[in-house]
């Protein structure tokens, strides 16, 4: 067989990898010789600024989700984890299952957006005993942590064990600690009313945070402001501040002093009785990327201007796992939403003009503001310019991101879990559920999609 069409892939289905492929079958959808192919994991779309409103049972679990055969209805799609990428061979190789086999896939063009996975710093009794809040499993898990430890808590007579069953650590001030935090709260306080031994002062939600200031992404003012609020709520917010272990029953913590006075100076250390800590405190890359023949630093691929990867033309990589530095401060832009649809939107350009043979265009990011819940109604923003603080931030974030939600299936399930969540109390029905299996080696591949 003569292979005569040009095959872009993308991997990942995430914000990067989905906006990516809406440019390109917008712009070149129609074209015969051009197939368009995504590879991802999951067969849909994560909308993970409101994942932790899953966590807290106020938006049922399928409707921040999107399909990816609905949403991006021109590219062929194979559900899969990917193994392997061959940039010589120009060859993706994903895992088989119990199910499956394992096949590669071809490509000419590549656009990597494999985003992250949650970083524990090499913690391995953290990541063995805390809870996560990056996949959609993640939420489904906590919610039904929360709810049980509220029903162990409400017989339970040794007060201790009662207290570590109540207090809850979050570890990590961004977008995501904060923002789960503030949920989480909302449940315990709405779902206290079914547990008559539970009073409002026996719940405990801590946030810890490395840095000196919480949702390090807005300005002082802004975020001073989130800080102020969430303390008022009970939250618990200690800044400067490292968890060093968990085993399952107790956060150690140690107080990060800038410059000890003396080198030997013992550090500030402290200890939360928990059975619960939630770890959003960094992400990294995730290990395909970083085990890659592709150049990479700190895990992320080293991308131009023009966001290909260094040394191979023609591949691109975008979202959370390209390392592209920003131009005012130096540093790696934070992984957000908004900048991996940015830079999508120019891969994708970039991609067809490689094709067309003109001109590339350089990356250059321009913010359209940013958006934070705390929790209560109330929220933070910088908008068109403007600061905006409590209930009206929280009001825009709601728009805004209803608006984002792009069909309008899912955008109304969503406005209409908000609106009987003011009517209702939430669900406190806990779900028993497994943890996720390990990878397994299967089948030996044994397929190719296609000869060439
Ligand atoms: C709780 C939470 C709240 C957030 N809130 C906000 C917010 O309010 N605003 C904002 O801008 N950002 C927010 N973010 C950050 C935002 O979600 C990320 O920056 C964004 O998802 C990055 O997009 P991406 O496409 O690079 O990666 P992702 O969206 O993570 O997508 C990566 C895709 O690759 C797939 N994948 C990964 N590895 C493999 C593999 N080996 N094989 C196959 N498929 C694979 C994944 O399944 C996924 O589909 C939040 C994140 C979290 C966790």
């Amino acid at each position: 067989m003569v292979r005569n069409k040009k095959k872009i892939v993308i991997l990942g289905g995430g914000f990067a990898g989905v906006e990516c492929a809406r440019q390109l079958e917008s712009k070149i959808g129609n074209d015969d010789e051009i197939e368009l192919v995504m590879i991802s994991e999951d067969n849909f779309l994560l909308f993970t600024p409101m994942l932790p409103q899953v966590a807290s049972g106020m938006i049922e679990t399928r409707h921040i989700v999107l399909p990816i055969r609905t949403i991006c209805k021109k590219i062929k799609f194979y559900e899969g984890r990917i193994k392997n990428i061959d940039p010589y061979g120009k060859l993706v190789t994903l895992w088989g299952t119990g199910d499956k086999r394992s096949i590669s896939v071809h490509y000419d063009f590549l656009i990597v957006g494999l985003g992250s996975e949650t970083n524990f710093f090499g913690m391995s009794d953290v990541e063995k005993n805390a809870y996560t809040m990056k996949t959609l499993n993640d939420a489904v898990m906590l919610r039904n942590r929360v709810i049980d430890m509220l029903e162990q808590a409400e017989n339970e007579t040794d007060p201790i064990l009662r207290k570590s069953f109540l207090n809850f650590v979050v570890a990590g001030g961004g977008f995501a600690g904060i923002e789960t935090a503030g949920e989480l709260m909302d449940l315990l306080l709405d779902a206290r009313k079914y547990y008559p031994t539970i009073h409002k002062n026996d719940l405990k939600v801590v946030v810890i945070e490395a840095l000196g200031m919480i949702l390090p992404g807005f300005n002082e003012k802004l975020a001073g402001f989130a800080k102020e609020k969430m303390t008022d709520n009970g939250i618990d917010i200690r800044l400067k501040t490292a968890i060093t272990s968990f085993d399952g029953n107790e956060v150690t913590t140690k107080l990060l002093v800038q410059n000890p006075k003396e080198e030997d100076e013992e550090p500030i250390t402290d200890v939360i009785r928990t059975k619960t800590l939630i770890w959003t405190a960094g992400v990294t890359p995730v290990n395909t990327i970083k085990r890659s023949m592709f150049k990479t630093e700190k895990g992320k691929l080293i991308v131009n201007d023009y966001l290909e990867v260094q040394d191979f033309p023609g591949v691109f990589a975008i979202g959370d796992c390209a390392m592209f530095l920003d131009p005012e401060t130096q540093r790696p832009f934070p992984p957000t939403a908004q900048i991996a649809e940015a830079q999508a939107k120019v891969a994708a350009k970039n991609l067809i003009s490689m094709i067309s043979n003109s001109k590339k265009e350089k990356f250059v990011y321009h913010s359209k503001g940013q958006m934070a819940i705390i929790g209560k109604r109330t929220g933070i923003a910088t908008f068109l310019g403007m600061n905006i603080s409590g209930f009206w931030a929280w009001l825009i974030w709601r728009n805004v991101y209803l608006s984002k939600i792009s069909t309008f299936d899912k955008r109304t399930r969503v406005f209409l879990d908000w609106t009987i969540d003011l009517f209702f109390d939430r669900d406190i029905s806990r779900l028993k559920l497994m943890k996720h299996e390990p990878e397994k080696e299967y089948r030996q591949l044994d397929e190719v999609d296609d000869v060439w």
